[in-house]
């Protein structure tokens, strides 16, 4: 590791050349206002405009602009992936390329840092300069994804964070696919505070986050840290049998005190409920192995140790099971 670089700025780009300048011009602002060595990464995801060319005339410029060029359109949440590969800072920070995050709340991430916090994220108060639809499915799925896993992955809040060296590299360990960075951040712990921001509205250029991709990032959310949708199977299928069952003693019930005659539909309708639910809750319970399988195959390491105390250096190597 370069023992220089105490920052690295990761700035995912899919065509942003309508922004890309002012950005690249605010964050070496603040960034030079820190006096300390940093870097600038530009991810460019595959972008078929004039990013690559802009932003190869700041690396000629400055020795601290580094770029990387995916060989096609890969997705924001891998362009992030592999910023964090490249990366050598001891803290590394990620931002949006249009300045909806601003990047002088860095220096504020960074005191937070400095008073030994190791993951310092932005979390929205205000979103302007988005459609009512986009702020109410994300206020919608924070929402959904908080209340479906026991990890507590703080609302409101996107990419735009400081990782310490330490989370980035235990973040490089795990080699699942389908990523959800935010999320992963949470799973790996440490000291994670807060700062509070606006959201601004986009400088310039049109969304890149299409429905489709924000339908494909909530997924990801969603089953990479919650197995709930697995289990609604079984509950669904245990209320079918009860519902069945009970109209079964019920009809039976009437048969036996009343003259009333149950027609045979009634019984065909209450088989039919005990049956479903009995399929629905078997396949709840092939959805638990299913389950189980996904959770080996993602192969997260079984914990993280933060800290050995009272161990003699050699005592101290931490062997990991996975
Ligand atoms: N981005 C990317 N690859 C993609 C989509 C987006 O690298 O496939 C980058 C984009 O250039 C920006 C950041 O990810 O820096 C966030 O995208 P955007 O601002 O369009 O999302 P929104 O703020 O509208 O949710
Ligand atoms: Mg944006």
């Amino acid at each position: 590791m370069n023992a220089d670089i105490r920052y690295s700025i990761i700035i995912p780009v899919y065509n942003e050349e309508a922004v890309i300048d002012q950005t690249y011009r605010r964050l070496k602002q603040v960034m030079d206002s820190t006096k300390e060595p940093y870097e600038l990464i530009f991810v460019n995801d595959g972008s078929c405009d004039r990013t690559t060319v802009i932003i190869k005339k700041f690396c000629d410029q400055d020795n601290a602009v580094k770029l990387i060029t995916f060989s096609r359109n890969f997705g924001h949440q891998i362009a992030i992936t592999a910023g964090m590969d490249y990366a050598l800072g001891a803290a590394v920070v990620v931002i949006d390329a249009d300045l909806q995050d601003p990047p002088e709340l860095i220096l504020e991430m960074i005191a937070k840092w400095k008073e030994g916090f190791d993951v310092v994220y932005a979390k929205r108060t205000k979103r302007k300069g988005e459609t009512f639809f986009k702020k109410q499915t994300a206020r919608l799925f924070y929402r959904i994804l908080k209340a479906s896993t026991d990890l507590d992955i703080p609302t409101d809040t996107g990419d735009f964070r400081l990782l310490d060296r330490r989370v980035c590299e235990e973040l490089k360990r795990l080699p699942e696919k389908n990523r959800y960075v935010r999320g992963l951040v949470s799973w790996v712990g440490f000291r994670q505070t807060a700062v509070e921001y606006e959201r601004d509205e986009r400088l310039a250029g049109e969304t890149k986050y299409p429905l489709k991709k924000m339908i494909k990032l909530s997924l990801d959310g969603l089953t990479s840290f919650s197995f709930k949708p697995i289990k609604m199977a079984n509950y669904a299928g245990v209320m079918l049998i009860l519902c069945g069952l009970l109209s079964l003693a019920g009809m039976l019930l009437l048969k036996l005190s009343t003259a009333t005659v149950i027609t045979g539909w009634n019984l065909v309708i209450a088989l039919q409920l005990v049956l479903t639910g009995i399929l629905l809750t078997m396949m709840g319970i092939i959805g638990e192995y299913i389950g189980r399988i996904y959770d080996e195959t993602r192969d997260r390491p079984l914990y993280i140790v933060s800290e050995c105390y009272g161990m003699k250096k050699k005592e101290r190597k931490v062997k990991h099971v996975s």
